[in-house]
C-alpha cells in the first residue's frame, strides 16, 4: 500500500507509543474507496489483501504503528486522553509531495485505551464513512474514509455488535489536545518541537516570522474560522468540539454524534451526550474561539500572554466578516457586508419560526411560498449590487447543495447494512452524495426532510 517513514515518530517520544493492530479473526472488506485510491495515487491489492490491510492483519511493509498521546477539554473538563481506539500504520507520501495520516480506527487496545476495548461497531464506522466522504464532496475541509471492514470478532455495545476498522485518512491527527498534552510536560522544548513540526508540516508559508507560535496560533485561527463557516453553509452539527477533537490542520475530525439539521434551528442538538446545548448549532463559533483560547494557553511559554489575546480576540469580528460573506453567497452576493446582514437575518427568523428545511430552501428561494416579500427585498439587495437573478442563481447552486446526508437517510441505510447485508444500498447513497450540487429530481428521497415519524432526534458517539 504505502512505505514510508512516519515523520511524526521523529518527535520526542512521549508524544506515542509503537503499538500493533491487533488480530482479526475473519476479515472482510465492506466498502473500499476507490476513487479515493485513486486520488492518492494508492495501488491496492485484490479483495483478500484489502481485507487484510484495512483491518490491520497486514501491516504495509515498513510500517511502524503506534498510537498518539494527546490530552483534551472533553465537555469543558480537561482530561488525559490519547488514541484509545486508533491506531497509526504510518505516513503516505502522495506524487506531489504532500504527507497524509493513514489511520486505523477500531483496530484493538493501545497504552491509551484507559476501560475502553478499542475496538468500534460497524453501525459508527459506517456512518462516520459516509458523513466524511459527504462532507469531502461538499467541498469542506475533513478526514477521508479509505475503507471500512469487518473483523468477524463481536464487540460489546448496548447489544453484542460486529465489529469494524475504518480506515482513515488525514492532513495529520495533531489537534488542540496535542499541545494541551505538550504544555502538560512543563517542558516548553517540547511545546517548541511540535510547533516547528505543525508549521512544517502544514504551515511552511507561516515559518520565519518572528515568533513561531504566535504564527502557528494565528494560522490556526484562520483555518478554523474558516472551517466553521464552511459548516454553518451546510447546516452541519459536529457534536462533539473537545479539544481534543480539533485539528490543528483545520479539518473536521471525529464523526461521532454529528448531523445535519433538517428544519433551521440555530438551538439544534442531536448529541444524546450533550444535554446541556454546549454543541449546539449556533454555539460552534464561540466553542471554536474557546478551544482556540485553550491552544494559546498551551502556548503561553512561548508567547506573551497580551500576544495571545489579541489573536484571540479578533476570532469574532473575522468569524463575522467570513460568515457575512458566506451567507450572503448563499443568496447569490459575491461581497455580502453588514447592509445585507438584516436581509440574511430575516430569512433566518423566517425558516426558524416555520420550521423550514434550511437546505432545501436556499435551493427554493425564488419559489418557495410565504417569502413574496422578503424576495423583492432580496431582489432589490442583488439590482443593488449589480447582480443579475440569473448570476445569483448559478452562483448559488455552488454553495447551496441540493443533497446532504439527512440523518433519517443515514439511520435508513445503516440499518439496511447491519440488518441485511445490503451494501447495495449504501453504494447507491455514496453515489447520491458524491455530487451534491447537482439538481436531482424533486421527488428523490434524498432530498425530502424527513416526515414526523421519520425525525431522528439523538445521535450516540457509539464508542
Ligand atoms: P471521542 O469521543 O471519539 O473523541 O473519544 C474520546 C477519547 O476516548 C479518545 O481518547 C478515544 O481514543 C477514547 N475512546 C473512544 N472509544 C474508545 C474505545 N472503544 N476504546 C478505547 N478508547 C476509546
Ligand atoms: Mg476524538
Amino acid at each position: 500500500m504505502f512505505d514510508a517513514a512516519s515523520t511524526y515518530l521523529d518527535l520526542p517520544d512521549v508524544f506515542y507509543s509503537s503499538v500493533h493492530p491487533r488480530k482479526a479473526s475473519k476479515p472482510r472488506l465492506v466498502v473500499v474507496n476507490t476513487a479515493l485510491a485513486a486520488e492518492l495515487g494508492m495501488v491496492l491489492g485484490d479483495e483478500p489483501t484489502q481485507a487484510n490491510w484495512f483491518s490491520g492483519n497486514v501491516l504495509p511493509i515498513g510500517a511502524t504503528p503506534f498510537a498518539q498521546a494527546y490530552a483534551g477539554h472533553q465537555f469543558g473538563h480537561f482530561t488525559v486522553l490519547g488514541d484509545g481506539r486508533a491506531i497509526m500504520l504510518g505516513e503516505y507520501v502522495l506524487e506531489n509531495g504532500t504527507r497524509v495520516d493513514i489511520q486505523l480506527k477500531g483496530a484493538g487496545k493501545t497504552p491509551y485505551s484507559r476501560n475502553g476495548d478499542g475496538l468500534a461497531a460497524l453501525g459508527p464506522m459506517l456512518r462516520e464513512y459516509i458523513i466524511s466522504e459527504a462532507m469531502a464532496h461538499l467541498g469542506i475541509p475533513t478526514t477521508r474514509s479509505l475503507a471500512v471492514t469487518t473483523t468477524g470478532d463481536m464487540v460489546r455495545r448496548e447489544t453484542i455488535q460486529l465489529g469494524a476498522v475504518l480506515t482513515r485518512v488525514a492532513a495529520s491527527h495533531i489537534r488542540v489536545g496535542t499541545f494541551q498534552f505538550a504544555a502538560l510536560q512543563q517542558d516548553a522544548r517540547l511545546t517548541q518541537s511540535l510547533v516547528d513540526y505543525t508549521l512544517a508540516r502544514h504551515y511552511p508559508e507561516y515559518i520565519g516570522q518572528e515568533n513561531s507560535a504566535a504564527a502557528l496560533l494565528q494560522a490556526v485561527m484562520y483555518r478554523q474560522v474558516d472551517l466553521i463557516v464552511a459548516w454553518m453553509r451546510v447546516g452541519f452539527v459536529h457534536g462533539v468540539m473537545n479539544t481534543d477533537n480539533m485539528s490543528i490542520a483545520g479539518e473536521t475530525i471525529d464523526y461521532g454524534p454529528c448531523a445535519f439539521i433538517d428544519a433551521y434551528d440555530p438551538q439544534a442538538v442531536f448529541s444524546s451526550i450533550d444535554a446541556q446545548g454546549r454543541y449546539a448549532f449556533a454555539n460552534q463559533p464561540v466553542i471554536a474561539q474557546w478551544n482556540l483560547a485553550r491552544f494559546a494557553e498551551s502556548l503561553l511559554p512561548l508567547i506573551e500572554i497580551d500576544q495571545a489575546r489579541e489573536i484571540i480576540d479578533s476570532f469574532s469580528d473575522l468569524f463575522r466578516t467570513r460568515w457575512l460573506t458566506m451567507m450572503g453567497s448563499k443568496l447569490g452576493m459575491t461581497n455580502a457586508d453588514e447592509a445585507d446582514a438584516k436581509l440574511i437575518q430575516q430569512l433566518l427568523d423566517w425558516m426558524h419560526h416555520n420550521g423550514v428545511d434550511y437546505t432545501n430552501t436556499f435551493r427554493e428561494l425564488d419559489t418557495i411560498s410565504g417569502l413574496e416579500d422578503w424576495r423583492v427585498r432580496w431582489h432589490q439587495h442583488l439590482a443593488r449590487q449589480g447582480i443579475s437573478l440569473e448570476d445569483a442563481k448559478r452562483n448559488m447552486h455552488q454553495v447551496n447543495p441540493a443533497v446532504i446526508p439527512r440523518n433519517h437517510q443515514v439511520e435508513r441505510v445503516l440499518r439496511a447494512v447491519n440488518d441485511a447485508g445490503f451494501v447495495d444500498v449504501l453504494q447507491e447513497f455514496l453515489d447520491v452524495l458524491s455530487s451534491p450540487y447537482q439538481d436531482m429530481p424533486a421527488d428523490t428521497p434524498y432530498c425530502q426532510p424527513p416526515l414526523a415519524d421519520e425525525v431522528v432526534h439523538q445521535t450516540f458517539c457509539g464508542t
